[in-house]
């Protein structure tokens, strides 16, 4: 009998996620299943909140991964946080502010998109302006806008809420685990991100913290969670507290799998991680440069993990190319999204695959390709 699993190519996972997983994660998941009841698990699972605080640097009680993958993160957040007829304020520069601000809407909250070329900054000025004229119950951006390769200037659109009543919810999918994540001196309120961007784990979780004051507005709500199964109040009753009661089975295996991550990064020191990736970012960027390869985003605003570059003009069918990266090679690129479709290729440097050796080989396999 044929078994497909037997023939997966080993891929070198150089797109917008998701990223190399390190052997001790495989190892991890291999271990044996526990009851999500069972008292060792929720020792593992207390672990887990641990840590994601640390990286997170947050004090909130409710830091937890929800089941499902980053999108099932934003869905949470703005599930929980909207009712029917807030004001939302969408900071909208790609794919992924453009998602939120259909999730938002589809709750029946009154959005408003402040647009920002893809490819640059939100610029915190403009977002000032359009806060003097207007008031929010949330404001919502992307920290690292996966489809561009820019890195939003949360802290400085944080310090602007300061002093409000507005919720701040910020997309971290890709930038945790891989920059500096602040939430609790950014002032943010609702926050999620993935398992397999920069903490390279499989997809299939979602890192998550909200704080009191949005754990508040949850609470006193006026009209339920429209959704049962990411309604945050049910799961909290699952991940705190001396007595856990059954919501849904978590997903054991793969929290093993975070939890492992999360030891890694742990092991290497967080500073030490954020480091790497600029450095291997650095090396990566001069490599393309040497062959002539052009950047996407202005250096300032540069993400270390993702980076965008102008598809090279000798590459006369982009589609091809990286169709022949990946059956040649054993190297998966990623294409544009939306605008930049057909115009750019992001290349990633998550987690475990920020590693010299995997930029050489990149760079050993694009020299070819533009030969
Ligand atoms: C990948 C990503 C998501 C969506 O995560 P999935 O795991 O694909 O559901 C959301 N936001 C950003 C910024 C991402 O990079």
């Amino acid at each position: 009998m044929q078994n497909l699993l037997n023939d997966i190519d080993n891929v070198l996972l150089m797109g917008p996620g998701p990223s190399c997983v390190p052997p001790e994660v495989y190892q991890a998941l291999s271990k044996p299943t526990l009851g999500h009841l069972d008292p060792y698990f929720i020792s593992i699972m207390d672990g887990i909140k641990e840590k994601l605080r640390v990286l997170l640097n947050t004090r909130n009680e409710l830091t937890i991964p929800l089941s499902g993958t980053g999108s099932a993160g934003m869905e949470a957040c703005f599930v929980n946080l909207v009712e029917p007829g807030d004001k939302v304020l969408v900071l909208v520069n790609g794919v992924f502010a453009t998602r939120m601000v259909d999730v938002a809407q589809r709750l029946g909250a009154e959005v408003d998109a402040l647009e920002f070329q893809w490819g640059t900054p939100v610029i915190p000025q403009q977002v000032a302006e359009q806060l003097k004229n207007n008031s929010y119950a949330i404001v919502a951006v992307v920290h690292a806008e996966t489809s561009t390769g820019v890195r939003n200037p949360v802290e400085e659109i944080g310090a602007l809420l300061k002093g409000s009543d507005t919720l701040f919810l910020v997309d971290t999918v890709t930038s945790l685990g891989g920059i500096d994540v602040r939430a609790d001196d950014w002032g943010i309120d609702a926050l999620y991100s993935g398992s397999q961007k920069c903490l390279s784990c499989p997809p299939g979780l979602a890192p998550a913290t909200f704080s009191n004051r949005a754990f508040d507005k949850i609470k006193n709500r006026a009209t339920k969670v429209p959704n049962w199964y990411l309604d945050i109040s049910l799961i909290a009753g699952y991940w705190e507290g001396s007595k856990r009661a059954y919501h849904h089975t978590a997903p054991i295996n793969m929290l093993y799998g975070l939890y492992q991550a999360l030891v890694l990064i742990e092991q290497e020191g967080k500073d030490a991680a954020f480091a790497r990736h600029a450095q291997m970012h650095a090396k990566l960027v001069q490599g393309l440069e040497e062959l002539g390869v052009e950047m996407l985003v202005d250096k300032p605003y540069r993400l270390p993990m993702l980076n965008s570059i102008h598809i090279p003009s000798a590459v006369s069918d982009e589609a091809a190319s990286r169709a022949r990266l990946r059956s040649e090679f054993k190297i998966e690129i990623g294409a544009g999204l939306g605008p930049l479709a057909g115009k750019i290729w992001r290349l990633g440097l998550m987690g475990y695959t920020a590693r010299e050796e995997n930029i050489r080989r990149l760079l050993n396999a694009l020299k070819v390709i533009l030969e």
